[in-house]
């Protein structure tokens, strides 16, 4: 067991850290206060490629290892959760599934320019009715002579208003429940697709969020990720590596915030003497170090199970579980020290806590984790209270 990074994934995360605080970081305070999603941002996290790190060369990816995306979103989401979400969305959401489930013809089609940036996608998975428990989703797939036909609601889709493809999960015979379900690609400018920002959110407010409504909308055959029933299978193997994702950019939470109070700890006077030489102020500094280093510990092993093909979806959960809850933590521990100046935005401790918040909801809520964690460990499903073979259906 070897706790070092290689020289590789050292370069990797420098490169990442360099990019993040020259490119990111002068434009997060403004887009935050405006809720501005910044394309140009996206399209320069393409040039650089941290839109499909993990994807293989030859449709446009860089070819590396979990680690190293990894590594990358952590630098990012220290920087800006919102430039962590079109990173994690992109990479692992849509290009993961494109690359996992996709014909030849959809990998040659969409990749390339999703990887560059020259296009973004969406992942549509929640509705209004569906969230923890997708196989209840309503979104309607109906055959019709030459392809399909697609009605329904989705909604909290990140970069839904920007996406020029949408992943779209629906129901094509209700009674199969989750073994009916189907993955679209679905090209946004299609008729009878349209779009709807969400604003008001406590964070990731430089985050496109949208919902979206579908209104008999047709796709050939060809639009199809995977085969009828593959639905489900596609949107679990998406969601094992975007809860790596989001747990990484947590770990770079944590980071920003042990970076963040340090500083402020170090600089600001009270009592005649630095806030780090009290002890109070050290002990809260101490538990954000530990809980960033072993989030990023439980990601590098979730990264490491994955390079190595092997099972790891409860170590994902415990990873994302881990990491998310800390990033809260840790921003809100990071306020404190910071005092009152913790509570405006000349500092990013109380963005990170704003931003960090929701990420004990989405790609699985906590509680969603923990089930996931507690099925691993006893052999029973306590998702639902309906039989294993009904409830294969939740979010896991
Ligand atoms: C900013 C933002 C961006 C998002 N982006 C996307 C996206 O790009 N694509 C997408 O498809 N979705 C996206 N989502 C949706 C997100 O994944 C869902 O919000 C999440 O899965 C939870 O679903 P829900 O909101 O319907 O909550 P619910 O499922 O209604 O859960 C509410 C509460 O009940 C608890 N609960 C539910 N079931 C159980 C159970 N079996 N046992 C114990 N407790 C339970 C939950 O843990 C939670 O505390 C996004 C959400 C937000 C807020």
């Amino acid at each position: 067991m070897d706790f070092e990074l290689s020289d590789e994934h050292r370069l990797i995360s420098e490169a990442a850290r360099e990019f993040a605080d020259r490119e990111i970081l002068p434009r997060v305070k403004e887009n935050d206060r405006n809720e501005r999603f910044d394309r140009e941002l996206a399209s320069k996290l393409g040039e650089v490629g941290y839109l499909g790190a993990p994807v293989a060369e030859e449709y446009g990816g860089r070819g590396l290892d979990y680690l190293g995306y990894s590594l990358i979103v952590e630098q990012v989401g220290r920087a800006d959760s919102a430039a962590r979400t079109v990173v994690s969305v992109q990479t692992s959401l849509v290009c993961g599934s494109i690359e996992r489930w996709g014909s030849e013809e959809q990998k040659r089609e969409w990749l390339p320019r999703l990887c560059s940036g020259e296009a973004l996608g969406c992942f549509g998975l929640t509705e209004p009715d569906a969230g923890s428990d997708p196989s209840s989703l309503r979104t309607r797939a109906t055959k019709t002579d030459d392809g399909w036909s697609i009605s329904g609601q989705k909604m909290w889709i990140s970069l839904a208003n920007y996406a020029e493809v949408a992943l779209i999960f629906a129901q094509t015979d209700p009674e199969l429940k989750h073994r009916g379900l189907a993955c679209f690609l679905v090209p946004t400018s299609s008729d009878g697709f349209s779009t709807q920002e969400i604003h008001g959110k406590l964070g990731l407010r430089a985050s496109d969020t949208g919902e979206i409504s579908l209104d008999d909308v047709e796709v050939p055959d060809e639009a199809m990720l995977g085969e009828v029933g593959d639905g489900f299978k596609v949107a679990m193997s998406s969601l094992d590596s975007g809860r790596l994702s989001v747990a990484a950019g947590c770990v770079g939470i944590c980071d920003g915030c042990v970076q963040a109070s340090v500083e402020y700890a170090k600089e600001r006077r009270q009592f005649g003497v630095p806030l780090a030489r009290f002890q109070l102020v050290q002990e809260m500094i101490a538990e954000m170090i530990v809980k960033r280093d072993a989030a990023r510990m439980l990601v590098w092993r979730a990264a490491d199970l994955k390079d190595r093909g092997l099972p790891n979806t409860a170590e994902t959960s415990v990873a994302k579980l881990y990491a998310t809850e800390s990033a809260v933590e840790c921003a809100n521990a990071a306020i404190q020290v910071h005092g009152g100046s913790g509570y405006v935005d000349d500092y990013p401790v109380e963005r990170y806590l704003r931003d960090a918040r929701v990420t004990t909801l989405y790609e699985g809520t906590s509680q969603i984790q923990k089930l996931i964690i507690g099925r691993d460990a006893t052999g029973i499903n306590a998702m639902t209270p309906m039989e294993a073979e009904e409830t294969a259906g939740a979010r896991s």
